[in-house]
C-alpha cells in the first residue's frame, strides 16, 4: 500500500466516525425545547408537564401523543 491510500483509508474511516457521531447526536436531539426551556411534544406542540418529565425525562412527546406513537409502532410491527 502507498501512502496515498492509506491516507484515502484514513479519510474513509474519520468520515464514518464522523457521520455516525452526528447520527448520534440528532437521535438525542429529539426533544424540542422552546427557548423558555419547555419541553414541547413532537406530534402536537402541547407544553409538556414538568411531572412528566420527571418521570420519563427523554420524552419528546405529550401522554396522549406518545400512547398513540406506541399503538400505532405495535402495529406496524404484527
Ligand atoms: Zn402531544
Amino acid at each position: 500500500m502507498d501512502n496515498a491510500d492509506y491516507a484515502a483509508d484514513l479519510e474513509q474511516l474519520h468520515i464514518a466516525h464522523a457521520l455516525s457521531a452526528q447520527k448520534q447526536s440528532s437521535q438525542d436531539a429529539v426533544q424540542r425545547v422552546s427557548n423558555t426551556g419547555n419541553v414541547h411534544c413532537l406530534d402536537c406542540g402541547f407544553k409538556l408537564d414538568t411531572e412528566r418529565l420527571k418521570v420519563k425525562p427523554g420524552a419528546s412527546r405529550c401522554v396522549d401523543c406518545q400512547t398513540d406513537f406506541e399503538r400505532l409502532h405495535r402495529h406496524r410491527h404484527r
